[in-house]
């Protein structure tokens, strides 16, 4: 798949622009949006430059897709097998 296409599986729903902890490698959502996510219209308000901007958005790839990091729904996991879903709007419990 080309960029383009690649880039065209996205609905731009802005769900995976929430910050995320990773505990003890399950990923758990947050409901803190990126400084950088347009709430209305669920848009990356700096796309071609967020690398630069913010170092720690990572362009998705195919490997990186399957690592759990988007909402179970999202397109681009769709045809991952045991796809490791996280949690949406959950913390880890406290032990
Ligand atoms: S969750 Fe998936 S479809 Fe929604 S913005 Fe993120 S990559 Fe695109």
């Amino acid at each position: 798949m080309n960029d383009e296409a690649w880039e065209k599986v996205c609905e731009r729903c802005g769900r995976c622009c929430y910050e995320k902890v990773d505990f003890q490698g399950k990923i758990y959502y947050t409901q803190v949006p990126c400084e950088y996510l347009d709430l209305q219209t669920c848009l990356c308000k700096v796309y071609p430059d967020r690398a630069r901007q913010r170092p720690g958005c990572v362009p998705l790839t195919p490997e990186l897709v399957k690592r759990g990091y988007l909402p179970a729904d999202c397109p681009y996991v769709a045809d991952v097998e045991e796809y490791p879903e996280p949690v949406m709007d959950g913390e880890p419990e406290s032990e």
